[in-house]
């Protein structure tokens, strides 16, 4: 039995089948990983174009040391006092707009907005919602509700009454589209306001969304949503928990991009590099709001191990630029998937910021037909070819490009060159 076999097997056994494998006929055995690359069992190089986690590179060694180091000194919890706590909210602070002044630490995306949903209701004392369609904010019984990626997909439990949900932002495909859709889809969003059967506590947002199909929304769309919001009485939440970070290239936050702050702000995934960390940053009015008397403790939120990794990764995204970085490489990759799109009119839409782009993929480009099995075939092709690229969106027609930030130039030469082999002309 191969390494592979052995370890199918063994998952069969006690793990659960709710788990899903990447590449379900040729699952891939990592033993080590560095930069844009992952190794497998037998020494072969996979260029990862997917993972947006290990945001500074798969396991770069000033994360592992200062974990290590913080690891073999002291690991505990809040109640203590420990200098990595505050040195990681007062940098962490420093890098967003003035209001948002007060940190929670917790351990996943998924934590981040659980406890983003609790502050919003603790704040207006309200509980209905407005999510944006086939947004995913995680994985709890309370985020499922505000998820329609999940209550709308296979095995979901449809909308929540105190739920509404406002279309997703997409100016190739959506209900509104082109570039000056933006003031549409904010009315949208006024009017799934009006229509929560109480008046709402949050206004849930994706700045960039993920699993929505890696949209970019049309200009003034988010900025005019968050007043929709803010004038029906309601906190706005961005989940940054994919796209924080300087992935956007532009920005160090993709609501940035946007003109828009929001109130609350989650954060996850890149935050730690892959050691699990999460934040909430929210303003000191509606973190006073939550300061009831009922204590918030999470055990390992915020532990001086994660605020060691979380400070070595802000030091390595400034020490080695990756924002800029971000920035130039993805316009290089977005400039050459543009130019596949002559060639490939398969390629329906090409779009994204810095080091987050997508690509959606058409049967028919006047009519904009998703091309599930192109896109399947394609995800199949190159990983044959050692690269790795995964699909989103609800057709999962939508190739999802998010590496590691230290993805090079000569990393998107070998993507762009693949793509252009391996799609139909
Ligand atoms: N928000 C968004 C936008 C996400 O994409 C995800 C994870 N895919 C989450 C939240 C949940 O994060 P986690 O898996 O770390 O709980």
């Amino acid at each position: 039995m191969t390494g592979v076999d052995d370890l199918l097997t063994r998952r069969a056994a006690h793990l659960s089948g709710a788990l899903s494998v990447l590449y379900p006929d040729d699952p891939i055995h990592v033993v080590r990983a560095f930069g844009p690359y992952l190794y497998d069992a037998d020494g072969h190089q996979y260029l990862d174009c997917m993972n947006n986690v290990p945001h500074v590179g798969h396991s770069h060694p000033r994360v592992t040391e200062a974990v290590s180091r913080q690891l073999a000194l002291v690991n505990t919890n809040t109640r203590f006092l420990y200098a990595p706590l505050s040195d990681y909210a007062d940098r962490l602070t420093a890098l967003l707009p003035d209001a948002l002044a007060v940190c929670f630490f917790v351990n996943s995306g998924s934590e981040a907005n659980e406890l983003a949903l609790r502050l919003a209701r603790a704040h207006t004392g309200r509980r209905d919602v407005v999510v944006q369609n086939d947004a995913y904010h995680g994985h709890t019984t309370g985020l499922i509700d505000i998820s329609p990626y999940k209550f709308n997909g296979r095995g979901g439990g449809g909308r929540p009454a105190h739920v509404q949900v406002t279309p997703r932002p997409d100016p190739y495909r959506g209900v509104h589209r082109g570039s000056d859709s933006g003031p549409a889809y904010a009315a949208d969003t006024a009017e799934a306001l009006a229509r929560c059967e109480r008046p709402p506590a949050a206004l849930f947002a994706e700045p960039l969304m993920g699993t929505g199909g890696q949209t970019v929304p049309p200009t003034g769309y988010l900025s005019a949503a968050f007043a929709a919001a803010r004038a029906a009485g309601a906190i706005t939440v961005a989940d940054e928990v994919q796209i924080g970070f300087g992935r956007v290239g532009s920005h160090l936050w993709a609501f940035e991009a946007q003109d828009a702050t929001p109130d609350v702000l989650s954060l996850g995934k890149p935050i730690g590099n892959s050691y699990p960390l999460g934040a909430v940053v929210t303003t000191r009015e509606v973190a006073a709001s939550f300061d009831n008397g009922l204590e918030y403790f999470n055990t390992f939120g915020g532990s001086p191990v994660a605020c060691a990794a979380g400070l070595a990764v802000l030091d390595i995204i400034e020490d080695e630029q990756l924002q800029r970085h971000a920035a130039d490489v993805g316009a290089h990759l977005l400039h050459g998937m543009r130019g596949l799109m002559r060639e490939h009119p398969c390629l329906g839409d090409v779009r994204g910021q810095g080091l987050f782009l997508g690509a959606e993929l058409v049967s028919d480009p006047t009519e904009r037909t998703p091309a599930t099995q192109i896109a399947r075939d394609l995800i199949r092709g190159l990983r044959r070819e050692r690269i790795l690229l995964s699909t989103d969106g609800p057709d999962d027609n939508v190739l999802k490009i998010k590496p590691p930030l230290p993805f090079s130039t000569v990393d998107a030469d070998r993507l762009l060159d693949a793509l252009d082999r391996l799609l139909p002309r």
